[in-house]
């Protein structure tokens, strides 16, 4: 069950400001408020959602594939293609996930852990 009122959904509706990297009607990236690498963005769709599996079960595939090409698009735009970078997307008790709202973790900039 999604819960509305999760940190990222206030994020989306402008409750809780963040320092965006991109924006569009569809998606929001932006930087982790508590970086664990030199670049340490998350990536969320803007529909209702609470993990990976519940974005590609449940959204239509204009929706997902437009979240991924942007991705593809953030991870050029910050030229980290050009050293490498990570992307993790934790989900559940097991996963560790502590935002119930789907979202990507994009890492780079150094050499990661
Ligand atoms: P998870 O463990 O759910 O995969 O990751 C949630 C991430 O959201 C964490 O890395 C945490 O630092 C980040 N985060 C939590 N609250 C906020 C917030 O209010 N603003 C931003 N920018 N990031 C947040």
């Amino acid at each position: 069950m999604y819960d509305n009122n999760n940190v990222f959904a206030k994020i989306i509706k402008g409750e809780i400001s963040c320092e965006k990297v991109y924006e569009d009607d569809d998606v929001l990236f932006f930087k982790d408020i508590n970086p664990k690498a030199k670049i340490h963005i998350l990536g969320i769709p803007k529909v209702k959602c609470v993990d990976l599996v519940d974005f590609i079960s449940n959204y239509d595939e204009k929706t997902i594939s437009n979240f991924f090409k942007t991705t593809n698009n953030v991870i050029k735009k910050l030229e980290l293609n050009k050293g490498g970078y990570r992307v993790v997307s934790n989900s559940g008790i097991n996963g560790r996930q502590e935002v119930p709202h789907f979202h990507i973790h994009i890492l780079g900039g150094e050499i990661l852990d």
